[in-house]
């Protein structure tokens, strides 16, 4: 009940990087035959997984997880934006670039908040979060808005980690492109005395980019990049079936990102370090995999979704399900039960051999409550039942029916116990 915080590897993707892991040792940037042949399956993998996400080839840059995905995209841009044109005489005019601007959404995963944090605490940028709906998505006229002159990219994760809502990534990228067409493109060139060509060049970078943190969506969504809109896009083998410690960035042709670790200049020189041959085949060989049963798999698990909720509002009095009931991942039920401790349903939990993520809203004192249940909640409600108990299950591949069933009977049990201590 916990996939969304790791998947089992499937045994297909283990057998492929056992192999690897046996037979092609040699680094890949070694001149010799081995090393050679690292190469060619490195580049296979690379034309593997741009197939499936609709890019190129060279646009695809392994990395170690979704963190430093995040981290590259949105650290590399603004190192590669302050070299390039934040100090030009024309961002400073025309785009009152004294500092950058970065939109993102209040509910994003910690890589992605505490980049932000450390660029607003370094003065390095400036950064708008805008609220989600109370339902967990965030209206994509509200990112529209607080898109400026000075903003250099817009990130908005595809789908929450917690309470599984889908954000219009489609959507936000066609107000990212109304925004850059409808720019005062005259006005620009009189400010600045520029002739169309010379104009032309500098709009070619045309920002705001956009990325998206793909992580959680991969299994359930579609991923191809170019009907997405986006330009940059994070995610990693860890959630899909895959091994952790692997991950991947796309990064659209002329997206202007500089490398944050230097070395042997692997990966276009964006990411150096000898590459983790099994892990990029075993990220490739998952995602190819997902790809195959992604249709199969969102049908048989709405359906489960649909009867874990109905049985869930019928045992437990006041049960609240968080998020849109909607446009939400199909393998993601996140509740709030009153006046129970979430830490301690866990654990009850857990003894009874059922594993299930926890995050309360409203918290205080050393346990800090979950940032994305405080957006879409009341502030007033949650004062008035202090003790809210918001726990995540999150199917996979291997759930059963039975399974849920098993869940159902093994909560309503705990609960019988706990309320007598609760109430
Ligand atoms: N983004 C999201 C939405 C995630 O769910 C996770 C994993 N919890 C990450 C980023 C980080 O991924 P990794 O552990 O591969 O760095």
């Amino acid at each position: 009940m916990d996939y969304a915080s790791a998947t089992p590897i499937d045994l297909s993707v283990l057998q492929k990087m056992n192999k690897i892991l046996k037979e092609n040792y040699a680094n890949a940037s070694s001149l010799h035959d081995l090393g050679r042949e690292s190469k060619k399956i490195l580049d296979q993998s690379r034309k593997d997984v741009a197939d499936i996400l609709g890019a190129r080839a060279d646009e695809i840059i392994f990395t170690s997880g979704a963190t430093e995905s995040n981290n590259l995209a949105i650290l590399g841009m603004l190192e590669n934006m302050s070299r390039t044109v934040l100090d030009t005489k024309m961002s400073k005019t025309v785009f009152d670039m004294k500092i950058p601007h970065i939109v993102t959404t209040n509910i994003e995963h910690p890589s992605v908040l505490e980049v932000y944090k450390y660029l607003e605490k370094t003065g390095k940028a400036q950064v708008t979060y805008v609220g989600v709906e109370k339902n967990g998505i965030v209206d994509p006229q509200k990112i529209k808005k607080a898109i400026r002159g000075n903003t250099v990219l817009v990130s908005v994760m595809y789908a929450n980690n917690e309470i599984g809502t889908i954000q219009p990534i489609k959507e936000i990228a066609k107000e990212i492109r109304h925004f850059k067409k409808t720019r005062d493109l005259v006005k620009f060139s009189r400010v600045l005395g520029l002739g169309p060509d010379q104009l032309k060049n500098f709009l070619s970078l045309s920002f705001p980019f956009f990325h998206t943190d793909a992580t959680q969506a991969i299994n359930y969504l579609p991923i191809n990049v170019e009907k997405l809109g986006v330009d940059l896009m994070s995610f990693n083998a860890g959630k899909i079936y895959g091994p952790k410690g692997v991950g991947a960035l796309y990064v659209k042709r002329n997206t202007p990102v500089d490398a944050l670790q230097l070395g042997g200049g692997q990966e276009f020189g964006i990411r150096s370090g000898t590459e983790n041959l099994a892990g990029i085949v075993g990220l490739t060989e998952a995602l190819k995999l997902t790809e195959k049963i992604k249709e199969k798999e969102i049908k048989r698990l709405s359906q489960l979704h649909r009867y874990f909720i109905e049985k869930l509002s019928n045992s437990i009095e006041g049960l609240k399900v968080n998020g849109d009931i909607e446009n939400r991942l199909p393998n993601n039920i996140n509740i709030t039960i009153p006046k129970i401790p979430s830490d301690l349903l866990v654990i009850e939990l857990s003894v009874k051999g059922i594993f299930v993520s926890e995050k309360s809203a409203c918290q205080s004192g050393d346990r800090a409550g979950s940032h994305v249940l405080n957006a879409i909640n009341n502030p007033k409600l949650c004062k008035r039942n202090k003790e809210n108990s918001s726990i995540r299950f999150s199917l996979g591949r291997q759930t059963k029916k039975e399974d849920i069933d098993c869940v159902i009977t093994t909560l309503t049990q705990i609960l019988k116990k706990l309320k007598k201590w609760y109430n």
